[in-house]
């Protein structure tokens, strides 16, 4: 199992299954949206992700038609992504926390779709 919290700590959460289809986004929103060269990123089964404290501090901004990036609305950090169109999984976006128990090969996924 993975447990995490934003940097604030209001925001704390556990998974409970597998992480999946992790990759390193460099499209341009996300490096916008993460201040980096680049997002990571992994799939959770909506089922499988836990909030522990703070739910009401996430805050969602619909960056396109169906993809809701939600973050700290205290301290800033991204959390995950939801999306309307398959509301049974999250994109998973919690590096400092959990990616360093993800495997490095998982990692060297990218993608590279700009816009
Ligand atoms: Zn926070
Ligand atoms: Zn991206």
């Amino acid at each position: 199992m993975l447990s995490g919290s934003c940097l604030c700590g209001g925001i704390r959460y556990e998974v409970k299954g597998a992480l999946f289809e992790a990759l390193n986004c460099h499209c341009s929103m996300c490096r916008k949206a993460q201040g980096a060269a680049f997002r990571s990123r992994a799939r959770v089964r909506a089922a499988d992700f836990h909030w522990i404290a703070g739910e009401d501090l996430v805050t969602f901004y619909e960056s396109s038609p169906d993809n809701h990036r939600g973050f700290c609305r205290i301290c800033g950090s991204p959390i995950l992504t939801k999306f309307d169109s398959d509301k049974s999984v999250f994109s998973f976006v919690q590096p400092g926390d959990v990616f360093g128990r993800v495997s490095k090969y998982e990692l060297e996924w990218h993608s590279s779709i700009l816009r």
